[in-house]
């Protein structure tokens, strides 16, 4: 049984409490804490050592040959952007990847998963494209790198990998030409022209078009991820921003993973919508226009501050009619993008987040649209969380509202982000999203 409570409630003393109209997620706002200033989460700012450029980290351009071989990359020609499949090892340097898609070092579901409850054997064209890969002294030597370093960091003893045939050495690089949890690489570790190595390249920094360009390479890995499998039921997406944030490396990547489950939450919600499928627009679009937390809108999509979300959630929709990302127009990927971008961008490099992508799951038969959000992990679960289930936010979705506005209106000034609608200029009329058509 759903109960229809109320999703924002003002209590006389100040008091907020949300509940999620999706997930059911309790949240509440206590009055006096939440004007405390957000500590940086990036590193120091020491100053950049010259020496280290382009190598600071395993994702830097310098130390392509770090992971696993390339499923692709997109490369960029003054206003021509080109994805290249198919390099080989010393294909690498003639071209300067924007942005690479390569297979997770340490898969969450691996090949062996596929292989072992669903019956999966790699397609011809996989095996094709390892055999042509390892035929080149460069091409194996790469593999034999990255694959060492994996069997280090799972416990091997390196004298031991030394006495290792070379095929069970080439066991642990099982997953490189394969799999379904990809990584997508952002070139740069810094802005440009940094000095100091907190001036890190956050989505929000990319420029709007570096910032489609990343999500529509993304969508197309996504689409590209379902085909990898029939049992494949669900492409996580997500991009993981700095330690606090769960991120290895303070470089910018996204992560794409296929599942052969939607998981609770995604059924909970399945239900919900079942019974009601018009929630999206009464229970987030046109709710959040009521309360005034709508921040943005262009001609494909809304963002607004978020409500009942155990961090401070900003959230993006498309406004387009397909529901699957990768069955949308350019101009409706670039539409969900530039706001994105422009949340990224209000909120600051320096905050850790979460952005987590939603659409429609492979076998779900009601309809959901593409949104994504963007979570601010700026506070750690404690007991009281863990005990009641209900969670203290410090920031209220009206006092988050506030603070990324003012930020997005001085963004817009100085040419930071892509043209939109801001706050009142936004018009946003009952049931904006078009998903249901
Ligand atoms: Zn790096």
């Amino acid at each position: 049984m759903v109960r229809h409570l109320e999703p924002i409630r003002r209590l006389p003393d100040g008091t907020i409490k949300q509940v999620n109209p999706f997930s059911g997620t309790q949240v509440w706002t206590v009055p006096g804490r939440g004007n405390r200033p957000i500590a940086s989460a990036a590193p120091a700012a020491h100053p950049i050592t010259e020496a280290r450029l382009g190598q600071y980290c395993s994702f830097c351009p310098a130390r392509q040959y770090e992971t696993p071989p390339e499923k692709s990359r997109l490369v960029r020609d003054g206003d021509d952007w080109r994805t290249l499949t198919g390099l080989l090892a010393e294909d690498l340097t003639a071209t300067k990847a924007e942005f690479r898609r390569v297979p997770n070092l340490f898969e969450i579901m691996s090949v062996d998963y596929w292989e072992e409850n669903h019956g999966y054997r790699p397609p011809a064209a996989t095996v094709e494209r390892r055999a042509a890969y390892l035929a080149t002294p460069q091409g194996r030597a790469h593999v034999v790198r990255v694959a060492r370093s994996k069997a280090l960091a799972s416990g091997i003893d390196p004298q031991k990998w030394e006495s290792l045939p070379d095929d069970e050495r080439l066991a642990w690089a099982h997953n490189f030409f394969d799999g379904g949890h990809d990584v997508v690489i952002a070139r740069r570790h810094f802005v440009d022209g940094a000095e100091t190595e907190n001036q890190l390249a956050s989505s929000g920094t990319l420029t709007p078009e570096e910032h489609y360009q990343y999500t529509r390479f993304t969508v197309d890995a996504m689409r590209d991820l379902y085909d990898f499998n029939p049992h494949v039921k669900y492409v996580a997406v997500f991009q993981n921003w700095l330690r606090p944030a769960g991120a290895s490396f303070d470089h910018l990547h996204k992560q794409l993973v296929a599942i052969d489950e939607v998981g609770a939450a995604a059924l909970r919600e399945h239900d919900r919508v079942a019974a009601n499928p018009g929630i999206y627009n009464e229970y987030a679009v046109n709710y959040a226009a009521e309360q005034g937390l709508v921040l943005a809108q262009n001609a494909g999509a809304i963002a607004f501050a978020g409500f009942g979300h155990r961090y401070p959630t900003l959230e993006v929709f498309s406004t387009s009619p397909s529901p699957s990302p990768w069955e949308q127009t350019d101009q409706q990927i670039r539409a969900v993008s530039d706001l994105v971008q422009a949340c990224h961008a209000a909120t600051g490099a320096e905050v850790a987040t979460n952005e987590e992508w939603y659409h429609q799951p492979r076998g779900f038969a009601v309809p959901m649209p593409w949104r994504i959000m963007l979570k601010w992990r700026i506070s750690t679960l404690a007991g009281f969380e863990g005990s009641t289930k209900i969670n203290v936010n410090t920031i209220s979705p009206f006092a988050l509202h506030e603070r990324v506005l003012g930020r997005m209106i001085e963004l817009r000034r100085d040419g930071r982000i892509a043209p939109m609608r801001l706050d009142s200029e936004c018009l946003v009329e009952k049931d904006p999203l078009r998903y249901l058509e």
